[in-house]
């Protein structure tokens, strides 16, 4: 289920897994960063990420989410290199 194919969509929905509010005919706002705004008091940077404590995408409650820079929350979901991985870097 998708975006507009939604069965509750009204002006919100979903996109890539995350809820959506509807800001109009085309723009819309991730729920999840819209409450981290509103918890902040502020608008969020482009660089800051809301990260999801437990995984789970739809969960919005504040107590779930997290503020933090890109860089910082690629790294925490790229798996750690496995050992075998390690050994692939280039030769010297
Ligand atoms: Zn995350």
């Amino acid at each position: 289920m998708t975006g507009a194919a939604h069965p509750n969509w009204r002006g919100g929905g979903l996109k890539n897994g995350y809820r959506i509010r509807s800001l109009g005919a085309t723009a819309y706002i991730y729920e999840h960063r819209a409450v981290m705004e509103k918890h902040l008091g502020r608008k969020l940077r482009r660089c800051e990420i809301v990260h999801h404590k437990n995984g789970d995408k739809l969960d919005n409650r504040i107590e779930n989410l997290e503020l933090m820079s890109v860089s910082a929350h690629t790294k925490l979901h790229s798996p750690q290199p496995t050992s075998e991985q390690r050994h692939r870097g280039p030769r010297k």
